[in-house]
């Protein structure tokens, strides 16, 4: 751990060790965050909801985009004044931005105490004792090639999916990627650790569990390969869906299609981040595959698993990205007919590869120009195969109320698509069949059968 600044101020009585974490971006920080909880609670804290009601606030922070870091900016500019007058209150920074900016952050946002990487949760309790204790500020950002948080139960918070963190970091370093930075090497868990943590999942109610990595599909330990982790995790009395999250297109040999499309717990969904449509575009971004490899690649999931939904990320406006470029893109797009996409304008992240090369040159006005066409042409795309389920009966797993009407549930069917609909003899957790009556792009809406 780092030493840096010591505050003059008094030490204050602390009487109580109430946490409030708040995470931003992706799923893998959802699941840290419930890691931190499991390792605070162990060492005497309690997690709180409410920022008021808390003795210390973390920050579980992304690096992927600038509206995160704005947003965390914001967070913690508001928090000088909030901490003159609370003089006990700690205030913690951690995950991918934490690792990226290091005692940058520190420098620039008095109001925070401490940082802490992705590695080093383990080192939690100590950071906040010294900032609480000792009135130090501190930071804990060692990269480790070994830890995997093996041995600690995260405390989740969902009771119908749960996460579960299979492997960690990432080898492959796309250029506009910090994750290799902030996150390191690859390394994968004991696949034993994984099946008896999902067999406790599912004695706790768990019906589905989410397999996580930033690169998943390479997981791989000791011959054991991530097919074979996925059939094993499938076999789990108890747990009647499995889905994984985020894959690489490079790493999907067809043993792992083939076990897809055999076992009807494997769900038929696959996320295939495209990021761009053209192959001078996809090289110079560092993804491993070209435009006819990535077409063949969609053209053999969708033989291999017939029915597979397939979803996507594209990058719109990476550096010298053309005109004719981007086409290329939109062309991907109509010729794999994603069932989803995540469209995003290029946004350079400090200390990666493209920042450190290229000018980020396409003007923001071109890229939001980009991101507004793809979406609408995704929409299309979206709505012909949600019309397409239209007077069908699809199975679905209820997660939850629906966002706009809490007399509906919103529930997802085995190729990740939302269903709405309403029935108040089911509860969150069941499983049922509904017929499909209606197709907006991005939800169906039916009835129970
Ligand atoms: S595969 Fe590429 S985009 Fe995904 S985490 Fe690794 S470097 Fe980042």
């Amino acid at each position: 751990m780092t030493d840096l600044i010591s505050s003059p101020r008094q030490p204050a009585t602390v009487s109580t060790g109430r946490v409030n974490i708040q995470t931003f971006g992706c799923q893998m920080n959802e699941y840290d965050s419930e890691l931190v909880g499991s390792i605070l609670g162990q060492n005497g804290y309690s997690l709180t909801p409410e920022e008021t009601d808390a003795d210390v606030i973390l920050f579980n922070t992304c690096a992927i985009r600038e509206t995160a870091h704005l947003r965390i900016y914001s967070r913690l500019g508001a928090l000088v004044a909030e901490k003159q007058s609370r003089d006990d209150l700690i205030v913690g920074v951690l995950g991918c931005m934490a690792q990226n900016l290091k005692e940058d952050l520190l420098l620039k946002f008095p109001s925070v105490d401490f940082i802490c990487g992705p590695d080093a949760y383990r080192q939690l309790p100590e950071l906040i004792g010294r900032a609480r204790g000792m009135r130090q500020r501190g930071a804990a950002v060692e990269l480790s090639e070994y830890e995997t948080y093996e041995d600690i139960a995260p405390t989740r918070v969902d009771g119908v999916n749960a996460w579960i963190a299979v492997m960690r970091g990432c080898d492959n370093f796309c250029t506009f990627c910090v994750v290799p930075y902030t996150r390191g090497r690859e390394r994968s868990r004991d696949p034993k650790g994984i099946v008896e943590e999902t067999r406790r999942l599912a004695a706790q109610g768990y019906r589905q569990v989410t397999l996580l990595g930033q690169n998943v599909n390479s997981y791989q330990y000791d011959g054991t390969s991530f097919a074979d982790l996925m059939l094993a995790v499938a076999e789990v009395d108890g747990i009647e869906r499995v889905r994984f999250t985020s894959p690489h297109p490079k790493d999907f040999p067809r043993p792992l299609l083939e076990a897809i499309a055999g076992s009807e717990r494997l769900c038929s969904h696959i996320h295939l981040p495209l990021q761009a449509g053209a192959t001078r575009v996809l090289k110079k971004m560092n993804r491993d595959y070209t435009r006819d490899e990535f077409l063949r690649l969609a053209e053999l999931i969708r033989e291999t698993i017939p029915g597979v939904s397939l979803t996507s990320d594209i990058i719109c406006g990476f550096p010298t990205e053309t005109d004719a470029e981007f086409t290329e893109t939109e062309d991907v797009m109509r010729a794999v007919e994603f069932d989803s996409a995540f469209i995003f304008k290029y946004s350079e992240r400090q200390g990666t590869i493209a920042e450190k090369l290229w000018e980020d040159d396409v003007p923001d006005a071109v890229k939001s120009e980009r991101v507004t066409h793809l979406v609408a042409v995704q929409k299309d795309i979206s709505l012909k195969h949600h019309q397409a389920t239209v007077g069908k009966t699809v199975r679905v797993l209820i997660e939850g109320e629906s966002r706009k009407n809490s007399a509906e549930w919103r529930a997802r069917t085995y190729g990740n698509a939302i269903v709405v609909f309403a029935d108040p003899s089911r509860r969150v957790g069941d499983f049922c069949d509904v017929q499909i009556k209606e197709a907006t792009p991005h939800t169906l809406r039916g009835i129970p059968c």
